[in-house]
């Protein structure tokens, strides 16, 4: 008889981005000439930079020509591109990253969920509330969590709530964790962390021999010189934390499919027999096994990032964003109505006005506004009473959407 990994069973019916379609689905049904903008879903729009687009069409040549075809790449990356990811987002930044700690996957999403493979079963992890829900789904999947219980939360997960209460940044836990979930700038408040706060979290797992998975998709849009982007500019974090870094947000890969993640040859964990491990020979090994590596053609292509023509043009793009980003804000404080993050992050987090809870609010942007959003209690108990608004629209959406709210909402508030 087969049987299953029933640790899927616990899984929260994927509800969060359902439940919006549902919703969605059910008033167009009924208002089938309701202009719906949807500032929903944390995905790109605009389109690829054309640096990169030259580049993977040039690969795409090089392919159809016996000389320089290419098969089996190597399993952790062409060199061409982890070299320049190097100098560029670490040295540059004063970070001794190597290119042998850089391995070229296919998304973050995959790393973030995959690096569980080299994990044991008993660690104790640690997520922020709200979340990136892939950080706690995988861990359901892979067998580290109890049931799920009324208010949504795992058994033997740690949840850190996150707030405006604390900045949208988790105080250090009293108690020891192996494994820290951190993502800044954060996906879903837009909240980003002081050099001071990550200092706090690498003293705790250097203290208690933590691991922190620090989940940087979002860096580009840091425009404070004093943040951070790497957790590798803190001193110390060489030894207690893995980074995942991704093309997605950047320059536009969502549909491509470019990111990495950095282990550095520095992490040890002790084996239960007492002999120190090295995570990345097993992470090298995990992949070498079960990954064949990305696409030559899309490997050039982010490579092109890095040229100067490919900085330009993702800055522009972030740019671009970031721009959205301050028309959301602005008119929603026009509206009277409060917001967080949005200025370093795509993403900006509403308070709902009137105590409103999340799924409420969504209904009446919905219905008198013809906005979607994304209810904040979708990513953790603590998001009830907050929204996420993402920033990855055309202009013209932004505009039209904010327009509407600031119409609806600054006669009541
Ligand atoms: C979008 C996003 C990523 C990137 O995922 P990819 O698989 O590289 O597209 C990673 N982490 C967070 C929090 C994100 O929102």
């Amino acid at each position: 008889m087969v049987t299953i990994n029933e640790n899927y069973l616990k899984l929260k019916a994927g509800y969060l981005f359902p439940e919006i379609a549902r919703r969605v689905n059910t008033f167009a049904a009924a208002n089938p000439d309701a202009p719906i903008i949807k500032l929903g879903i944390g995905d790109v729009t605009e389109p690829l930079p054309a640096a990169c687009r030259t580049a993977m069409i040039e690969a795409v040549e090089e392919m159809g020509d016996r000389a320089t075809f290419r098969g089996y790449g190597p399993e952790q990356g062409y060199e061409f591109l982890r070299d320049k990811i190097v100098e560029h987002d670490f040295q540059a930044r004063g970070c001794d990253v190597t290119a042998d700690e850089i391995f070229i996957s296919d998304g973050s999403k995959c790393d973030c969920g995959n690096i569980l493979d080299i994990f044991g079963h008993d660690n104790t992890i640690a997520v922020t509330d709200p979340v990136y829900p892939v950080y706690v789904d995988t861990n359901v999947m892979a067998g580290h969590t109890g049931p799920v219980q009324e208010d949504g939360t795992y058994e033997g997960l740690v949840y850190l709530p996150i707030s405006a209460e604390n900045n949208f940044t988790a105080s250090i836990p009293g108690q020891k964790i192996d494994l820290i979930y951190l993502c800044f700038p954060n996906n879903p408040t837009g909240a980003t962390a002081t050099k001071e706060h990550l200092q706090d979290w690498v003293n705790y797992a250097q203290a208690n021999g933590s691991l922190i998975l620090f989940d940087a998709a979002y860096e580009a849009f840091i425009t404070d010189p004093a943040i951070p982007h790497s957790i590798y500019e803190i001193p110390g974090a060489k030894d207690c934390a893995i980074e995942f870094r991704s093309f997605s947000k950047n320059a536009g890969f969502t549909g491509t499919r470019c990111a990495l993640t950095v282990v550095p040859t520095s992490l040890k964990v002790t084996a239960s027999d007492g002999t120190s491990v090295d995570l990345h020979r097993l992470w090298n090994r995990r992949q070498s096994t079960k990954f064949n590596g990305v696409s030559y053609i899309v490997q050039r292509g982010a490579e092109a990032v890095y040229s100067d023509e490919g900085q330009a043009q993702v800055r522009e793009l972030i740019q671009f964003y970031l721009e959205n980003a301050r028309i959301i804000r602005e008119q929603l404080s026009k509206a009277g109505i409060q917001t967080y993050g949005g200025v370093n992050a795509p993403y900006v987090w509403v308070k709902t006005p009137h105590g409103l809870s999340s799924w409420d609010f969504f209904d009446k942007l919905l219905q008198t506004c013809n906005v979607v959003g994304t209810p904040g209690s979708g990513f953790g108990a603590a998001g009830e009473g907050y929204f996420r608004i993402s920033a990855f629209n055309s202009r013209k959406n932004v505009e039209m959407a904010m327009q509407r709210i600031t119409d609806k909402f600054k006669a009541e508030v």
